[in-house]
C-alpha cells in the first residue's frame, strides 16, 4: 500500500511559531519527507534573538507508526543537517491511528 504524507506549513504572523500540520501517513518510509520541510521551517527563523517555536503536528494524520515517530524525533534531535536553533515539538494524537488495510479487488 502507498503510505504518503502531506504537510501544511502554518506561520504565525508575529513570527512566534511555525507549525507543520501533517496529514496522511507517518511511517518509517514516509517520515523522511518531513526532513526538508523541517529544515526549511527552521531556516525561516529570524537570525537574531528570537527562537521560533516549531511544532510538527501529527494529530491530524490518519496513520502514524511508532517507529516513524521515533525516527523523526531522533532526526530532529541529532541530524546536524536539520540545523537551526530551538526545540522541535512533535504533537501526537493520544492513540496512534492506523487506517484499515486496503483489500485487493
Ligand atoms: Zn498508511
Amino acid at each position: 500500500m502507498d503510505h504518503t504524507l502531506s504537510a501544511l506549513v502554518q506561520i504565525d504572523l508575529d513570527g512566534a511559531y511555525v507549525r507543520l500540520l501533517v496529514t496522511g501517513c507517518v511511517t518509517e518510509a514516509s517520515q523522511p519527507a518531513l526532513y526538508p520541510l523541517i529544515r526549511r521551517a527552521r531556516a525561516l527563523s529570524p537570525p537574531v534573538t528570537v527562537t521560533v517555536d516549531l511544532t510538527v503536528d501529527l494529530t491530524a494524520a490518519e496513520h502514524v507508526e511508532v517507529v516513524g515517530v521515533d525516527l523523526l524525533r531522533w532526526a530532529v534531535d541529532h541530524d546536524k543537517s536539520m540545523g537551526g536553533a530551538g526545540p522541535v515539538k512533535i504533537l501526537l494524537p493520544d492513540e496512534l491511528p492506523d487506517h484499515p488495510p486496503r483489500r485487493p479487488g
